[in-house]
């Protein structure tokens, strides 16, 4: 039994056999033909991309009705690439003049493109390199007749292991078959970590030698609350994972019952329970999870799936589906967030050595003021379809507010300007993620209308741990009491100007940590909405009264592990049903054993 500890991007226990997808290339046949071929070669090949743009269009039809447009355009990119003239016509003039044979021809000419891509220096550009192997893979199967692998056609249910999963594969994932994903690279933020993250799929990524250690048919169980993948689990272990998913699917559909009643404490406390998303489609799941609204829409994933930043009309759709999907409840609508660990838009930008502490988010924004506006714009003309709020990421002193609120206040006049209607009372907060706004929040305040506390970055900039890489994941944590003492800070500021103060990172959807936040005063959490019927049970489970006490005790204390020790004891006396404990238990037993 081999434990392989990487990061959890999505909760759950599952256990299935393994279905290892190996980076192998499809083997090329012959490199080159007889002269008398080459028209047969020139056939082949433009039936080899009939037949995959036909594939195509129907896999992104298929993901545009299951996960929303966005998604789906992952796969216009692929289409206009596999029918770019230059593209095919540098296949024909390879098969012309090296009388290359169709899938040489290929194969050549897109590991040519890869290569371009791979040292482009904008980070678009290099993440688009896995959509070139992608197609590449496609035209090489059907020109070779090779099987390839449909992950939307399987019959048996698996945990898939990869290196990483194309945006196709993980655009065509079915929850019913694939129990579970376990993959090498990416961080909480690969397209891979988010659809599986939306979809419900227990997943684990920055495993690092999952493909060596790990062979099609092994047994094995994932854990994506903690983080961890067990190879060839002992039959105690494989018999009390089965025990917890069983029961984890009886909890989740029980919990749903949670879905209109009161966020509410024992002693009558209402807790507001609101939900983040990345897509529009995701607003339905987060009111059927029983949130209160949007309290952090992520509007950076506009950028999935596009070669060119989205218009203001792209921008207004997406927003517009928001608004009709939430019918009358509020969204909050994050500014563009790009950068580091984000998606980076076409801008051309030099690289950085330390991107995240570099010009992106809101720093880009204030430097891209066109791009910026054309949001703007959008986020307004949207606001009169309903209850509409405006966020800034990612501030850092009162400049950068200031300017960011010039800049709105600008594309106001513009719009007064052109006659089209904007609610001009929007309502405009801030998040508070980096340490010097949570060390002294008093001046945001006064020149916001609310602030949000985004955990996980204001973990990572005050312990000086980078959020997406597993070498020092151990690092990262909320229970450090200097993290607490700035939440604390924050949440003090905001009952003293009587702001609203939420938090929307990670720490709000964990319930080791939902006894303390309400202890230090939050009354809004937005969170994942897969945590939302959890967190619910668990708030209508305390008292307030024991909140405060337990936040007392934990600022007592200096030490970050007796911290979380005390938290999760004190969780799991009024929530002894909590499964997770069960599964950490087993994650503990598997290791010793
Ligand atoms: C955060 O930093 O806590 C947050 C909610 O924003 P993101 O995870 O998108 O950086
Ligand atoms: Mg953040």
């Amino acid at each position: 039994m081999d434990i392989l500890q990487g990061i959890g991007v999505s909760s759950g226990v599952a256990v299935a056999k393994a279905l290892v997808i190996s980076d192998d290339q499809l083997r090329i046949g012959s490199h080159t033909v007889e002269s008398k071929k080459l028209e047969a070669e020139r056939q082949k090949l433009q039936s080899a991309i009939t037949a995959s743009s036909e594939e195509i269009r129907e896999l992104r039809d298929q993901t545009s009705r299951r996960l929303g447009k966005e998604t789906g355009a992952i796969f216009d990119f692929h289409l206009g690439l596999l029918n770019d003239p230059e593209l095919i016509r540098t296949f024909i003039n390879l098969i012309n003049s090296q009388r290359y044979s169709a899938e040489y021809a290929v194969y050549r000419a897109l590991r040519d493109y890869a290569k371009i891509f791979t040292d482009h220096s904008d980070a678009y550009f290099r993440d688009r390199v896995k959509d070139i192997f992608d197609i590449e893979r496609r035209l090489l199967s059907k020109l070779t007749g090779a099987e390839r692998l449909r992950i939307g056609e399987l019959t048996d249910p698996v945990i898939l292991i990869a290196s990483d999963l194309t945006p196709s594969q993980t655009a065509s994932l079915d929850k019913t078959m694939v129990r579970g994903i376990a993959i090498e690279s990416g961080g909480k933020t690969s397209h891979t970590a988010i659809i599986a993250n939306s979809l419900g799929i227990p997943a684990v990524v920055g495993l690092e030698g999952v493909i060596r250690e790990v062979r099609t048919g092994d047994i094995i169980i994932i854990n994506g609350h903690e983080g961890r993948v067990i190879v060839d689990p002992d039959t105690l272990t494989i018999d009390e994972s089965k025990f917890l998913e069983q029961r984890q699917i009886r909890h989740a559909t029980e919990l749903d019952r949670l879905r209109d009643e009161p966020a509410r404490t024992k002693d009558g406390v209402d807790i507001t329970l609101m939900a983040n998303i990345e897509f529009p489609h995701e607003v339905d799941y987060a009111m059927r999870k029983g949130a209160m609204g949007i309290g952090l829409y992520r509007t950076e994933f506009l950028y999935l799936g596009s070669d060119k930043p989205p218009s203001e009309d792209d921008h207004y759709a997406a927003y517009a589906e928001v608004i009709r999907r939430l019918a009358g409840k509020p969204v909050v609508i994050r500014t563009l967030d790009l950068g580091a660990d984000k998606y980076s838009p076409n801008l051309n930008l030099p690289p950085e050595a330390n991107p995240f502490l570099g010009c992106r988010s809101i720093r880009l924004c204030l430097a891209s003021q066109e791009m910026f506006k054309v949001q703007l714009r959008a986020i307004l003309r949207a606001s009169v379809l309903g209850d509409v709020r405006i966020m800034f990421p990612m501030i850092c002193n009162m400049m950068e507010l200031r300017q960011a609120k010039y800049v709105l206040k600008d594309t106001m006049e513009d719009l007064d300007e052109e006659r089209i209607a904007y609610n001009r009372y929007i309502r405009v907060g801030m998040m508070v993620e980096v340490p010097s706004t949570a060390l002294m929040p008093k001046p945001y305040l006064r020149e916001t209308d609310f602030l949000s506390i985004g955990s996980n970055d204001l973990i990572q900039y005050t312990l000086a741990v980078d959020r997406g890489n597993q070498r020092v994941a151990s690092l990262f944590t909320g229970a450090h009491p200097a993290v607490i003492r700035l939440i604390r800070r924050v949440q003090r500021a905001g009952r003293a100007e009587v702001k609203n103060v939420s938090l929307c990172g990670e720490m709000g959807g964990d319930p080791d940590y939902t006894m303390l936040l309400l202890g230090l005063g939050l009354r809004t959490l937005s969170i994942t909405p897969n945590n939302i019927p959890e967190i619910k049970q668990l708030i209508r489970e305390i008292t307030l009264k024991q909140c405060e006490k337990l936040a007392s005790k934990v600022l007592k204390l200096e030490h970050g592990h007796l911290i979380l020790n005390l938290l999760h004891d004190e969780m799991r006396r009024y929530h002894p049903d909590f499964y997770r404990d069960d599964v950490s238990k087993l994650a503990h037993h598997s290791q010793e054993a």
